[in-house]
């Protein structure tokens, strides 16, 4: 199928969505705001800082460190914040360039309604009267309400809890070649990318609340498929005395009551944790419930860290090559058990699957290929506002390593044992300068998830 075809079986799809919607406010960072901060702080306190390389940001200093560490690196990344009251320090020392949607559900709800999906369903606990006013007006995207004990599907932009508080993350995209001294050493950045200070609100829980729960049987009913996603925003413990493993315990729940009166593919788009223990529980107790699970390969190698795997995990961070990728991700998706697992980079997106999926090589492949497009699209154009706008990510070329990564891509199959298992890769069209990047991986998983269950339905198998 090419986009268009897909995007007419995509008007007959409808997606529920759940659990994390925020507001991003972005800074671009230049060589000026940079070195404005590492003078700040001074290059040697920001190097130490860098060697207990913190976790979560619970003072300036932190967040010097990390965003500095993800600078040199080129490599995106997110760290919590639960301080708020870090909140004024960022406010009076960054200007926002622009305040827009954020959240996996947010960035996903949007697209698909601007796609023209039959219906999207977009659930967040919380839904604040700003946070409300961001989706786009569009008929085809709804929240899920409880009225006089029904299910009501409302407009969502008209569905907001007044009273509700509005989850704020910053996010500092930087841009590849900017300079900036540290000491001795001049830093320039290798790639574009994005840090994100991700604030942890305590009244926000990642859960399904009690007056829709029941519905959740019904909700699964209506959809084709269903994207879960936030998993990243439980704490391990809240001032009520509830922790991580009650939140598990519940988002497993929710997936069986999706489930309950139709089999309906459960998309997880798994985002970065650095909470290892957390993080091992998403991975061991959520994922064997979900078909398909996204991730890019940051992610793929953290989650093989903790779930036995170290060696492998530092190879793919210093080195991701090709086999090791394709390695861990047959050991992710055999212990889990998931259907099929999405790996994107920076040059290539890969499906791993096993040889008896339904879907052809070559059907993997174009829906790899509406992923990379849609990606493409969102990359030049900031924003995918119809489904016209994926011609402007068809015309993009493929990136440059395009047919290296092909050749290594072979030869690591003939290297490695691949029998039993469907192993496609596709090249990414890669958009040299971006508008923006945030929330390009959740845009690939979004269209490489929604293409996959219009091959299934289409093929008669879903
Ligand atoms: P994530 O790390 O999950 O946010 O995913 C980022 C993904 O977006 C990468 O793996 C690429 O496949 C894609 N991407 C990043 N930059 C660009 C770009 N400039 N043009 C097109 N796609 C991009």
């Amino acid at each position: 199928m090419k986009w268009r075809e897909f995007v007419r079986e995509f008007s007959n799809m409808s997606i529920y969505l759940a659990y994390n919607v925020n507001v991003d406010a972005i800074v671009y960072l230049n060589e000026k705001n940079i070195q404005k901060l590492v003078d700040t702080f001074g290059a040697g306190n920001i190097l130490k800082k860098l060697d207990e390389y913190p976790r979560q940001i619970d003072e300036p200093l932190d967040f010097a460190a990390r965003l500095i560490h993800a600078l040199r690196t080129g490599k995106p990344n997110a760290v919590p914040m639960f301080n708020q009251k870090l909140n004024k320090w960022f406010d009076s020392h960054f200007k926002y360039d622009v305040e827009r949607i954020g959240g996996q559900v947010g960035i996903i709800a949007n697209l698909l309604a601007n796609l023209d999906f039959k219906r999207v369903i977009a659930y967040s606990p919380l839904l604040g009267k700003r946070q409300a006013e961001m989706f786009v007006d569009k008929e085809n995207l709804y929240y899920p309400s409880v009225k006089e004990e029904m299910l009501r599907l409302e407009g969502i932009r008209r569905a907001y809890k007044e009273g509700d508080p509005v989850k704020v993350n910053r996010i500092f995209e930087f841009r590849k070649g900017t300079k900036f001294r540290l000491g001795d050493e001049v830093v320039e950045v290798p790639h574009s990318g994005r840090f994100i200070v991700s604030s942890r609100l305590d009244e926000l829980r990642i859960e399904t609340k009690d007056d829709l729960r029941p519905f959740l049987p019904q909700i699964g009913e209506m959809v084709d498929g269903i994207i879960l996603s936030g998993y990243q925003g439980i704490k391990n413990f809240y001032p009520d005395g509830k922790t991580a493993d009650y939140y598990i315990r519940r988002a497993k729940k929710d997936i069986e009551l999706l489930k309950r009166n139709k089999d309906v593919k459960v998309h997880v788009e798994f985002a970065s944790i650095q909470d290892k223990d957390l993080r091992k529980k998403v991975v061991r107790e959520i994922f064997p419930l979900a078909d398909s699970v996204g991730m890019d390969e940051a992610e793929i190698a953290h989650i093989l860290n903790v779930i036995g795997y170290p060696e492998l995990s530092d190879r793919i961070f210093n080195y991701n090559r090709i086999e090791d990728v394709v390695l861990g991700g047959k050991i992710i998706l055999d212990e889990t058990n998931l259907e099929i697992l999405q790996i994107h980079t920076i040059y290539y997106i890969m499906y791993i699957t096993r040889s008896s999926n339904p879907l052809s090589e070559e059907e993997l492949r174009a829906s790899l290929e509406l992923a990379t497009t849609l990606a493409a699209s969102r990359a030049s154009l900031g924003d995918v506002k119809s489904p016209e706008d994926l011609k402007v990510g068809a015309k993009v070329p493929y990136n440059e390593q395009g047919e290296y990564v092909k050749l290594r891509f072979e030869e690591a199959r003939r290297r490695i044992r691949t029998r039993g298992y469907k192993i496609v890769i596709i090249p990414t069209r890669l958009v040299k300068n971006p508008v923006s990047t945030v929330g390009l991986g959740d845009t690939i998983s979004a269209g490489a998830f929604s293409s996959y269950i219009a091959f299934l339905r289409k093929k008669g198998v879903y």
